[in-house]
């Protein structure tokens, strides 16, 4: 279980996150809606430790990572998959997916941990030799959220997986984040595709410049008219 209270993140005179509170509970679809330059990324990046200058508190699984190194908090069980796909153009298919895994040092499991990514995303496996920045965009999503599965975390945060993809690269994708879910994983999933998101969360939490506003089930804030009238088109 992840618990965020009263988590401020400043960048330099910007107050970017101003005191949110939320939980992850263990096996859940958790997501995190909201505009541009709401605070979503922000929210993300401080539990990952990538924001310096943040005050409150990051409980996981009873500690406190609040402080913690980048590394130290992927080694405690949290994976990023950040926005922008953000992977490495000049490496292959490969080499990104076994950077994903240098934390590691369990041959055995690193390779089932693969195994299971090709499963997951078998397109990769037949690009393994291929650029990192030679793929299509899809791919490429595809490949940042496989790296990220590499270090065999528990919790998984995505930051808008689908964004610039095309209708089916979308549902496929979220059919993927659900099969992940299914296999254990705990995801923490932001998204400015309100509808899909709410759809596969069992909890959902909405972000306006730096503040929670609303929160509940996926399944209730679907019909939320607030909801419906700002992120659902009306
Ligand atoms: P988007 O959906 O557009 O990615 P977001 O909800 O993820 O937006 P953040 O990226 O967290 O929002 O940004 C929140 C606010 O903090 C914005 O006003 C943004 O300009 C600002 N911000 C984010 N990162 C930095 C940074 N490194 N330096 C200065 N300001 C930043």
């Amino acid at each position: 279980m992840l618990e965020v209270e009263a988590l401020h993140v400043h960048y330099g005179g910007i107050h970017a996150l101003k005191g949110i509170s939320m939980e992850v509970p263990k096996g859940k679809i958790v997501t995190l809606i909201g505009a541009n330059g709401a605070g979503k990324s922000s929210t993300l990046r401080a539990i990952a430790g990538l924001v310096k200058d943040k005050r409150g508190r990051v409980r996981w699984n009873g500690g406190d990572v609040t402080q913690m190194t980048p590394e130290s908090v992927l080694r405690s069980g949290i994976a990023l998959c950040p926005e922008g796909r953000r992977i490495f153009p000049h490496l292959t298919v490969m080499e990104n997916l076994m950077l994903g895994a240098y934390i590691r040092d369990d041959q055995v499991g690193v390779k089932a941990t693969l195994d299971w990514v090709f499963e997951l995303f078998p397109r990769l496996k037949e690009r393994t030799w291929q650029k990192g920045g030679t793929l299509s965009g899809g791919e490429q999503q595809m490949l940042a959220l496989g790296r990220a599965l590499m270090s065999q975390p528990d919790l998984v945060m995505m930051d808008e997986p689908s964004l610039g993809l095309a209708p089916l690269l979308v549902k496929e994708v979220f059919e993927i984040i659900q099969a992940i879910n299914v296999e254990g994983k705990t995801v923490l999933l932001v998204e400015q595709n309100a509808f899909a998101a709410l759809k596969v969360a069992d909890y959902a939490y909405v972000l306006e410049v730096g503040s929670l506003v609303l929160d509940g089930p996926g399944s209730k804030l679907l019909e939320d008219p607030r909801v419906k009238e700002a992120y659902l088109g009306g």
